[in-house]
């Protein structure tokens, strides 16, 4: 038998060319994989850069380039192994589809920090059914059980879909500086990252406090589950805050004044990065010194904790804002993208690829 079969897919030819239709191979599912139908799948920034080969000293791009790692879909087929999962279940693949199992971050359930791990997208394929693995702008995709999610049923799978990159960015260094009750937290940036800051902190009762550049955000700040929006270009609104927040969380992939942030936490406070911006910013070690502050950065999650993040959205019914678009759009949602014209990610609808 044919160890892999076509599936419909948009991939970029070239870092330079727009994304089109194809067609990719997937391998059958083997024993331990369940192979998903995809429904959905979220738009991310690194799905842009990895495109256009924007990160090639990192993460170099290799063509066809198939992104999306913001998946959800129904189980269609499990290996005679898997026991997790069932035709008809509906799950998430985020942007890990492997790891190497056996190093002491995999053992601590901490896989994002593997060194061997398979990224969903561009990295190479151990099955060998392609070059590289393709990720989520496809109709179906085959994944490890071990990598795959069980997703709520309660929950609107378009606006699932953003959970499993963006969410688990944002839910996993919060929970690792326990922000909760009694806690003074701020929010830097409020774009695809930053309204999933806004959701945890609300919900894990913290006094949440968002800090935007443009004044016109404030409503949906406050919407969004945010106790006071600052103005960040007002010295005096900001000056109010100095030295009182335990935890800053900065989704700003921009260049911006980190100073600025690092001087509103108190003692002990932490400022985590999350938004990777390009050039290196400068830091003034005496703000760091001066209250024994932290300044640190922290990327996805485990699959356990994104397991977690999911189980918790389901009880406290927290999805993503998302604009639902057919992947024929998806062109134009990268150029909106750019501009951050997006409330507050894209899901892309499947169905309009399988109707192709
Ligand atoms: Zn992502
Ligand atoms: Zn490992």
């Amino acid at each position: 038998m044919d160890k892999s079969y076509k599936t419909k897919a948009y991939s970029a030819a070239s870092a330079t060319s727009a994304l089109a239709s194809t067609t990719i191979p997937r391998r059958h599912p083997t024993d331990r994989d369940v192979q998903i139908e995809i429904l959905f799948c979220g738009v991310c920034h690194s799905d842009l850069h990895y495109a256009r080969d924007e990160w090639h000293d990192v993460m170099p791009a290799v063509y066809p380039a198939v992104p999306g790692h913001e998946i959800v879909g129904r189980v269609t087929k499990v290996g005679s192994a898997v026991a997790k999962y069932k035709a008809g279940d509906l799950v998430g693949v985020g942007c890990l589809v492997d790891s190497d199992h056996t190093c002491p971050n995999c053992r601590s359930s901490l896989e994002q920090f593997c060194p061997n791990q398979v990224l969903t997208y561009g990295s190479p394929d151990k099955h060998r059914t392609a070059p590289v693995t393709y990720g989520g702008y496809s109709e179906s995709i085959v994944v490890d059980e071990r990598f795959v999610l069980r997703v709520p049923t309660n929950l609107d799978l378009a606006a699932v879909a953003p959970l499993l990159c963006a969410g688990i960015t944002t839910y996993s260094p919060m929970r690792h500086w326990n922000v909760g009750k009694g806690k003074k937290v701020g929010i830097v940036g409020l774009g695809g990252l930053g309204h999933m800051g806004v959701k945890w902190a609300h919900a894990f009762g913290a006094h949440t406090v968002v800090f935007t550049t443009s004044p016109n955000k404030t409503e949906d700040a406050l919407r969004l589950g945010a106790d006071e929006v600052v103005v960040s270009r007002n010295a005096d609104e900001m000056k109010k805050h100095a030295g009182s927040f335990d935890f800053i969380l900065d989704c700003v992939a921009a260049e911006h004044d980190i100073n600025a942030y690092i001087n509103m936490l108190t003692r002990d406070g932490n400022l985590t990065m999350v938004g990777a911006p390009e050039k290196p910013l400068p830091v003034a070690v005496f703000g760091l010194i001066f209250g024994r502050r932290s300044f640190s950065g922290s990327p996805i999650g485990g699959i356990a904790e994104t397991q977690e993040m999911l189980d918790f959205c389901g009880e406290h019914n927290i999805t993503a804002d998302v604009e639902v678009i057919p992947i024929q759009k998806i062109n134009e949602a990268y150029e909106r993208m750019t501009k951050s014209d997006v409330k507050y990610r894209f899901s892309i609808d499947m169905a309009s690829l399988r109707s192709e």
